[in-house]
């Protein structure tokens, strides 16, 4: 390229001047455009601008002709045949010279100029020019582009930086945490809301004012060497907590963190802190109570107990000193009682891991003077100074596991007494009575020797005494003459005569040592029977080894011993009851022997009469003879009762068939004439006609004749009395009843008792001696029958009825 000279010089100087004064690209093309139609005149022209990134030029001018819609074409086309393709090209661009000039930098294409010339044939003036002008355009392009470039970057990157301070800035100004910023002398170079309500005291008012301002006095020169601390060593940190001195003089606990930091270049001291007021003073209030509290507290926290309250080392009898700050398993292991150690263990993991709130969890401890207690611990898990922990209380329910223990111990000991009571009390004598209780007594108390004996007094007939254990019949006959022999002493006794070593015995009692030892007793444990001052004998056990005879076993044995005594007077009179009862019946005995006899002799006479035997009778005579006749058959029949029922109990049922439809028509016949007399009519019945029962037909016969003479006797307005049998099954049912005076339903069962008889009033007295039916009764039993009553009442008569074998 030729040098520029004269206009063309001239013309590129103006160039200088209007093209590249501003930063603005669309100003620039429009300017260069501009120029180059003042400089050449062409007859049109267009500027292409490279999108490098898209590989295709951009039309981003044109001369002559008007705007048109952006456009590009790939790079390397030929942008003629592109323009004209586009028909961008008006008609007068069609005739000139056509020429294009690529616009560089540094050997970088930036766009292509294209130019028709406005002259006939285009000069090398001119298109040097054009070169010239394309060459200068370049760098103003590419100045413009990086400028553009260098502004996109710097607004991005401003943009970002507000972004983070806008966003730090209402981070710390509205999180609770309080957080200033403090300079070299430590006071505020900033401090946020939080901080600033926490101190009672507006912004602006804290600015520039010292932090140690605003802190109790008693923690300032600490602070202070704190801060120096963090300003020396800019790798340090501190936190801790901190009374906060408000503007209006009250205390704020705060929990502080203190770390450097670099400020606007300068040094300064990063403070935050956290409001714990609330927290203090809810510790402060827990630990108020937790002192004085008869409940034992620990908080253990990361395997230690971190608190203990004074009633939990009072219970446990440790120092405070002692528990606080142990590892929580060595501390176990001190205390618990090793069978419960384990199980505690896993009941702490168990809420540590699990966390269940109040869990019940009863275990024994081991006092330092080694007793042992019970305790039932509640778990549960709690934050403690801001992390997990687990809170335990403890209560001592020592008395309450001893009670229960006594109660069951008691129920126990009242269960063997009265299994011990009510077996011996069932003994028919002295000797099964004496013989039971020991038995029982060794068994109760796990003795392997034991033994009773009685006083002369009680047992006249020498009830011997009952020893069991001893090694052979030699040795139990000594130990029972020994015994018998100490025996007077008992009178003496006041209480239970408890020896737990034979060997260590009182004096008064040394003089027994040696036959105790003979016997291979060690220990021995003797109650009397009945009272102190009333004894009717010995209670004892032993055993051989030495033995601490316990105070539930002391008091079974004596109450025992009382019991047996009781036993005793029961058996005394059973025995006199059962001699008077025998004495008895040998009476009515002797006595209705005694009767039978005359009046078998009286009877005989009286039959003689009637029979006019001895002489014809007047009717008034006869009328005599027959009344006196009539009484002594009652007074036969009663006496005959009498004799039956002695005899009954030896009488062997003699088993024979019975037709009962026969024995009914006997039966009455027999009872016709009483019938008659008394107005009564006697019917009877039996179904099926053929009906037989097996049975001892003179013993039957009496049952009948009492039951038929009780429906007579009973029934006195007359009416109707109705013998009736029937099969039921393999029995037959018979049934006397009557239309009498009835029974009392309460009374019922107890006719069949001997002698009983239903009292009436005294307008209604009946003769008899309450023995028929007993009889009746016991006649049943011997058949293994049963016999029963029924009456609605008084006044509406009474069936009796028997249930007998029947005969297949
Ligand atoms: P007793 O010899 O006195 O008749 P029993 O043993 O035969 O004695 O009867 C006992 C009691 O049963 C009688 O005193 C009477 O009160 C009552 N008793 C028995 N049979 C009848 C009956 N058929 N009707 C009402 N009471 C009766």
């Amino acid at each position: 390229m030729s040098p520029l000279r004269g206009r063309d010089l001239e013309a590129f100087y103006s160039l200088t001047l209007q093209v590249g004064n501003t930063l603005n690209l669309d100003k620039e093309i429009e300017a260069f455009l501009d120029w180059l139609g003042s400089a050449i005149r062409p007859r049109w022209a267009a500027l292409f601008l490279a999108d490098e990134a898209q590989r295709r030029l951009q039309l981003r001018g044109l001369r002559g002709a008007p705007a048109v819609a952006p456009a590009s074409l790939p790079m390397g086309d030929d942008p003629w045949q592109w323009l004209e393709e586009q028909d961008l090209l008006p008609p007068e661009a069609t005739r000139g010279r056509r020429y294009a000039v690529p616009v560089t930098v540094e050997g970088r294409l930036l766009g292509v100029l294209c130019v028709v010339s406005g002259k006939k044939r285009a000069s090398q003036r001119e298109q040097n020019l054009v070169a010239a002008a394309a060459a200068y355009l370049g760098p103003v392009i590419r100045n413009i582009a990086r400028y553009e470039r260098l502004r996109e970057e710097l607004l991005s990157q401003v943009s970002a930086r507000t972004q983070a301070e806008a966003l730090f800035r209402s981070l710390v100004e509205q999180t609770l945490v309080g957080v200033a910023l403090l300079d070299a002398q430590g006071r505020f170079t900033y401090v946020n809301p939080a901080l600033a309500h926490m101190l009672g005291e507006a912004i602006p008012n804290l600015m520039d004012r010292p932090f140690l301002a605003y802190v109790v006095s008693e923690e300032q020169t600490a602070l202070a060497q704190l801060f120096e601390q963090v300003y020396r060593d800019p790798q340090a940190s501190a936190q801790r907590t901190l009374r906060l001195l408000r503007k209006d003089g009250r205390e704020v606990h705060a929990e502080v963190a203190i770390q450097p930091v670099t400020y606007r270049t300068l040094p300064h001291i990063l403070v935050m802190a956290t409001d714990i007021t609330e927290r203090v003073y809810a510790e402060e209030a827990y630990h108020a109570v937790a002192e004085r509290t008869p409940t034992g507290m620990t908080i253990m926290q990361e395997d230690r107990i971190v608190y203990a309250n004074p009633a939990f080392a009072h219970a446990i009898g440790y120092p405070l000193e002692e528990i606080y700050r142990q590892r929580v398993s060595t501390f176990l292991r001190k205390f618990i009682a090793p069978e419960d150690r384990e199980q505690a263990m896993r009941y702490l993991r168990h809420l540590e891991h699990v966390g269940a709130a109040l869990e019940r969890y009863t275990f024994r401890y081991v006092r330092p003077d080694g007793t042992v207690r019970w305790a039932q611990a509640f778990g549960t898990t709690i934050r403690y100074r801001g992390k997990p922990a687990v809170l335990l209380t403890y209560i001592d329910i020592t008395a309450l596991v001893e009670a229960r223990e006594a109660v069951q111990r008691r129920a126990e000991y009242l269960q063997t007494l009265y299994h011990i009571v009510t077996t011996a009390s069932r003994a028919q004598d002295l000797q099964g009575l004496l013989e039971t209780t020991v038995d029982l007594v060794m068994k109760a108390l796990e003795a392997p020797i034991g033994g009773a004996s009685l006083t002369p007094e009680v047992s006249p007939q020498q009830v011997p005494p009952v020893l069991r254990g001893f090694e052979d019949t030699e040795q139990t006959q000594e130990a029972a003459e020994v015994i018998q022999e100490s025996l007077g002493q008992i009178t003496h006794w006041e209480t239970a005569f408890v020896i737990d070593n034979w060997e260590q015995a009182p004096p008064p009692w040394q003089r027994w040592a040696p036959y105790a030892q003979r016997y291979g007793v060690r220990a021995s444990l003797a109650v009397p029977i009945g009272l102190p001052e009333r004894p009717l004998g010995v209670l004892f056990v032993a055993d051989t080894k030495p033995r601490s005879w316990q105070e539930e076993e002391i008091r079974l044995l004596e109450s025992v011993g009382q019991e047996v005594a009781e036993s005793i007077e029961r058996l005394r009179l059973i025995e006199d009851l059962q001699e008077a009862l025998q004495a008895k019946e040998e009476m009515i005995q002797n006595v209705s022997h005694e009767l039978r006899t005359p009046l078998t002799l009286i009877r005989g006479y009286l039959e003689l009469l009637m029979d006019e035997s001895l002489g014809p009778l007047t009717p008034e005579q006869r009328e005599a003879v027959q009344v006196m006749l009539r009484n002594a058959d009652r007074q036969q029949f009663m006496i005959d009762r009498l004799l039956l029922m002695q005899q009954l109990r030896d009488w062997e049922v003699l088993w024979e068939p019975i037709r009962v439809a026969a024995w009914f028509q006997e039966l009455a016949f027999a009872w016709r004439t009483q019938a008659e007399e008394a107005g009564i009519t006697l019917e009877w019945e039996v179904t099926p006609q053929d009906l037989r029962l097996q049975g001892d037909r003179r013993l039957l016969t009496v049952m009948m004749d009492n039951l038929i003479h009780n429906a007579i006797k009973f029934s006195p307005n007359g009416g109707t009395v109705r013998l009736r049998a029937w099969r039921d099954n393999d029995a037959v049912v018979i049934a006397v009843s009557d239309e009498g005076i009835g029974i009392p339903p309460d009374q019922l069962a107890r006719i069949f008792e001997r002698f009983y008889q239903v009292s009436r009033g005294l307008s209604r007295r009946f003769e008899g001696l309450g023995i028929g039916l007993s009889l009746c009764a016991e006649i049943v039993a011997k058949h293994r029958g049963r016999i029963w009553a029924e009456s609605k009442g008084e006044g509406q008569g009474a069936t009796f009825y028997v249930r007998l074998p029947a005969l297949l």
